[in-house]
């Protein structure tokens, strides 16, 4: 996806601040963090949302959670709680059209729900 920001940066076309880069995915810090941390992990094949995942989408994802809660371990947020989001679609306020999980913690925050 040309234009697509998220492949920009994957593709290391755009700089970003990576906490992990391997194979399928890379995490990078947020550039407008809504908390102390706040990581962003971002698969390097462009999939919009989750509406766009299917089945052989399974290892990808599961290795994406597998690296949130090594990062969250890492950044040393894992004890004290940490918030995981992924933003879909219009009706979820999604500002980048290209998948990725939210991985925030460091203070205190409020449950959405
Ligand atoms: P969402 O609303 O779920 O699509 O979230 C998009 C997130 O991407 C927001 O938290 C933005 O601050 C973040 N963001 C946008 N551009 C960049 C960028 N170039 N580097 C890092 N984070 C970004
Ligand atoms: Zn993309």
């Amino acid at each position: 996806m040309e234009d697509c920001i998220f492949c920009k940066i994957t593709r290391g076309d755009i700089q970003s601040e990576k906490v992990f880069d391997g194979p399928d995915f890379i995490a990078i810090k947020d550039i407008e963090p809504k908390a102390p941390v706040h990581i962003l992990i971002v698969p390097k094949k462009h999939v919009e949302s989750l509406k766009d995942i299917d089945e052989s989408d399974g290892n990808l994802l599961g290795n994406m959670m597998l690296q949130v809660k090594r990062i969250a371990n890492e950044q040393g947020i894992a004890e004290s709680g940490f918030k995981v989001l992924i933003n879909n679609g219009k009706d979820a306020g999604q500002e980048v059209p290209h998948l990725h999980i939210h991985l925030m913690g460091g203070v205190q925050m409020d449950s959405i729900l």
